[in-house]
């Protein structure tokens, strides 16, 4: 499977218009991909338990998109498999007054995996070049005017890049996905929020309001991807208009990224060894 087409490490620009996001790869259908979906799964079980023995890696996975891409579906159907004690999800909604009186990466900070765990950031602190950059919310909030300059998202951009340097320096692995969604797709799915009563639940004012600054949206995920993709910290960008391609996709990745970890159970300390030894025989 060829994930470089998917790939952005800064040595290539991302083009967010020339992006086909019903691409299904070498697949027709999704029966054709399942039985290597499922491998994966059960790849990324034995991984993760590795990881977590091992204690010496931690991963962090942010997954960005547009309203209605498919980012719960994915975190359900790819990472609903491993063992909940090593992993944490967090979802970055509006941020609190709390939240608010701090610096924009201060709530993503505090839930980094410790080593041996997986996050899972559903949105993430690239909501600050987001939303904030499509609606200026910046000049808005309760900052110093030093803070509310014309390049503060140019800045912030650099933040993102330094930090995210900075976590694979102490081995943290940044895995970033964007699922792109083309914009009938994004209706199709709104509309079911609507139509079918066991998504109701699902339905937000603000989806559809932010709808209609797609445009701009756009522009500011093809500039945040372009600034902030990194040969150690790459930007995969997800085909999600056929939502099992996508998830495939990322179990994919997230598989190769594992696998270049290398997690390994710990070795025993030969005193180790014999006290198990020892202990074998001890049991009545
Ligand atoms: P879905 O994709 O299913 O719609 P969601 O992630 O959009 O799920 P919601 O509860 O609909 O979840 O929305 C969360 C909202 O919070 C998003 O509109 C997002 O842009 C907004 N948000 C997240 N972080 C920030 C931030 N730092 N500043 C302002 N808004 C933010
Ligand atoms: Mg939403």
């Amino acid at each position: 499977m060829d994930i470089n087409k998917y790939t952005y490490s800064g040595d290539r620009k991302f083009t967010i218009n020339d992006f086909n996001a019903n691409d299904t790869g070498e697949f027709d259908l999704k029966n054709s991909c399942m039985p290597l979906f499922d491998d994966n799964l059960t790849r990324l079980e034995a991984f993760q338990d590795q990881l977590y023995a091992d204690g010496k890696d931690g991963i962090l996975i942010i997954l960005q998109a547009m309203d209605a891409a498919g980012k719960d579906g994915a975190i359900k159907h790819v990472f609903s498999g491993l063992n909940p004690a090593g992993v944490d999800v967090f979802n970055f909604k509006q941020p609190t007054d709390d939240e608010l009186m701090h610096d924009y990466l201060w709530r993503g900070l505090k839930n980094v995996p410790r080593r041996g765990k997986i996050a899972i950031f559903n949105r993430s602190y690239y909501e600050d070049v987001l939303v904030a950059k499509v609606h200026k919310l910046y000049l808005t909030q309760n900052l110093p005017d030093r803070c509310k300059t014309e390049n503060v998202i140019e800045k912030r951009y650099d933040h993102i890049k330094h930090y995210e340097q900075y976590l694979w320096e102490n081995g943290i692995t940044v895995i970033k996905f964007f699922l792109q969604i083309s914009k009938d797709e994004q209706k199709k799915q709104l509309m079911e929020r609507i139509d079918d009563p066991s998504k109701n639940w699902k339905f937000s004012k603000s989806d559809f309001l932010e709808r209609r600054h797609w445009d701009e949206y756009q522009d500011a995920y093809e500039k945040a991807i372009n600034e902030t993709a990194a040969e150690k910290c790459p930007w995969y960008v997800i085909p999600s208009d056929k939502r099992w391609y996508a998830r495939f996709l990322i179990s994919e990745i997230v598989v190769k990224r594992f696998r270049e970890i290398d997690p390994k159970y710990p070795k025993l300390s030969p005193e180790a060894e014999n006290d198990m030894q020892a202990f074998r025989g001890s049991l009545t």
